[in-house]
């Protein structure tokens, strides 16, 4: 099954200016998937509208057969999203961050607070469960976010550049959780700029530029072509 079917997305914003031009796109259940591109080139676009936070113009978009304007409750539930930038309230404690989005999801006290334990530990932040978030460095409050987008174990998780400005070790730190992630079962999709970031963790890349997929393949397979 895929976890994503993307068939001729086009978006135009209303400036006119028309950031997805066709994009065809599959992913399959289980991956971990590369978006590469340049700045610009539709990244956080098609980000968006598989999340459901921008609108498309036009295509279709299916998230584990769950077509995401006719199911779009079930689509959005698949999903975990992690954006770029930092948005959670940093005047909450690590652990209420978490446990706030589960509340926001209608899960259950009980559960609710098994699952926060479970995806803090995952990201190596339970010990730092009662600290206020704005005291975390940069590196912790990147797997902050990625540790609440889990709360709802959704089966894709989708990272925008979760490792921007990161420094070297902790990004491999990172890189080592995500992996056990997507060994769990998860379904990922990592946006970044560092080729050897999608090199160590994807099994399978798509370049994208000017709003269109330019290129996609194995990662061993695209790595012999350049
Ligand atoms: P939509 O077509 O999804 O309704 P809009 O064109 O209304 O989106 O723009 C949404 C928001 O993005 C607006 O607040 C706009 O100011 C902002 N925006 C406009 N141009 C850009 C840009 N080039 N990059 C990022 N954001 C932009
Ligand atoms: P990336 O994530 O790959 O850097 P984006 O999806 O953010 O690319 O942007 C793709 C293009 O669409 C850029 O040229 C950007 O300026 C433009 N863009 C993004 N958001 C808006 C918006 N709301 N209104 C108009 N143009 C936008």
């Amino acid at each position: 099954m895929n976890a994503l079917t993307i068939k001729q997305l086009k978006k135009t914003y209303n400036n006119g200016f028309q950031a997805l031009q066709g994009v065809d796109l599959e992913v399959e259940s289980g991956d971990f998937f590369a978006l590469l591109g340049p700045n610009g080139a539709g990244k956080s676009t098609l980000i968006g509208i598989i999340s459901s936070l921008v609108n498309k113009t036009s295509g279709s978009v299916e998230v584990f057969g769950h077509d995401l304007d006719r199911e779009t409750a079930q689509a959005k539930t698949c999903i975990g999203l992690v954006p770029q930038e930092i948005n959670f309230n940093q005047f909450e404690t690590v652990g209420n961050v978490v446990l706030n989005q589960a509340g926001f999801y209608g899960i259950p006290a009980k559960l609710a607070k098994q699952r926060t334990e479970k995806c803090l530990r995952q990201m190596d932040l339970w010990e730092r469960r009662n600290s206020v978030s704005r005291r975390l460095s940069g590196g912790m409050k990147r797997r902050l976010m990625i540790a609440r987008a889990m709360v709802h174990e959704p089966r894709l998780l989708i990272l925008d550049e979760p490792t921007a400005g990161v420094d070297i070790e902790i990004r491999r730190a990172m890189w080592q959780m995500m992996a056990e992630v997507n060994q769990q079962g998860t379904t990922i999709i990592l946006t970044t700029h560092y080729l050897e970031e999608a090199e160590s963790l994807c099994r399978n890349i798509a370049i994208i530029d000017q709003g269109q997929i330019i290129k996609k393949a194995p990662m061993h397979q695209f790595l012999n072509s350049i």
